[in-house]
C-alpha cells in the first residue's frame, strides 16, 4: 500500500510537535522530529549532540548533513511503517531534495505539506511561555526565539514554495484551540 508522508511544517512555536501527536495516532504513522532526535543526542551526551548543542541554543540550524543522516537512517529502519510525519524536517531546500531522493529509493514519495500559519508576536508569545515551564534553553530568551524565527523566513519558508511547485502545499490557519487545529490538518488530509 502506498505510504501516507506529511510534511507538518510552520514557524518554531505554530504547534507542530502538538499536533503530531494526534495526527500519528489518528492515521497511524510515525512521528519523526528532527528537533526531538537532536535533543536525545544532547541528552546522550554524543559528539553529535556536542555540536548541536552549541548551535540549538544560539537559535541556528545544525548542518544538513546531520539530520539528514539521521531522517535517512529512520527511514530505513521502518520500511513496513505506513508513512511519517515530518516535524521540524525539511528545513532547508537541500534537506528537501535529500528526503525526495531517499522516498524515491523506497517507492515512496511526500503526500502533502501542511503549513501552519501563526503571525510572529504571537510565535514569541507561545515560545516564551513554553521557555518558562519546559526546560527548553532555546525557549528562554527572546533573542534566540526571534533569531529562530528569522532563520525560518530565511531558510526554510521558501520550502512552501518547493512543495507548492509539486501542488502538495495545504496552508493552515494556526490560530484557534488545539482541537479546531486538529480539525482543519484532518479535514486537509481527509479531503
Ligand atoms: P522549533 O520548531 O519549536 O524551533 P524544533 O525542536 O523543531 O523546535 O527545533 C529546535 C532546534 O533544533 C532548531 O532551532 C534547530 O537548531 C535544530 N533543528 C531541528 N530540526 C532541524 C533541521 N531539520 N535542520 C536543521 N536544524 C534543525
Amino acid at each position: 500500500m502506498k505510504k501516507t508522508n506529511i510534511v507538518l511544517f510552520g514557524p518554531p512555536g505554530a504547534g507542530k510537535g502538538t499536533q503530531s501527536k494526534f495526527l500519528t495516532e489518528r492515521y497511524g504513522l510515525e512521528h519523526l522530529s528532527t528537533g526531538d532526535l537532536l535533543r536525545a543526542e544532547i541528552h546522550a551526551e554524543t559528539p553529535l549532540g556536542l555540536q548541536a548543542r552549541e548551535l540549538m541554543s544560539a537559535g541556528e540550524l545544525v548542518p544538513d548533513e546531520i539530520v539528514v543522516g539521521m531522517i535517512k537512517n529512520l527511514l530505513e529502519e521502518s520500511p513496513d511503517a505506513k508513512g511519517f510525519i515530518f516535524d521540524g524536517f525539511p528545513r532547508t531546500r537541500a534537506q528537501a531534495e535529500a528526503l525526495d531522493a531517499t522516498l524515491e529509493k523506497i517507492g515512496s514519495d511526500i503526500t502533502l505539506m501542511l503549513a501552519l500559519e501563526v503571525e510572529e508576536e504571537e510565535l514569541v508569545k507561545r515560545l516564551l511561555g513554553r521557555g518558562a515551564t519546559s526546560g527548553r534553553p532555546d525557549d528562554k530568551s527572546e533573542e534566540v526565539v526571534r533569531k529562530r524565527i528569522r532563520e525560518y523566513e530565511e531558510k526554510t519558508a521558501p520550502l512552501k514554495d518547493y512543495y507548492n511547485a509539486q501542488g502538495k502545499l495545504r496552508k493552515i490557519n494556526g490560530v484557534g484551540s488545539i482541537a479546531e487545529i486538529t480539525a482543519r490538518l484532518t479535514t486537509a488530509i481527509d479531503g
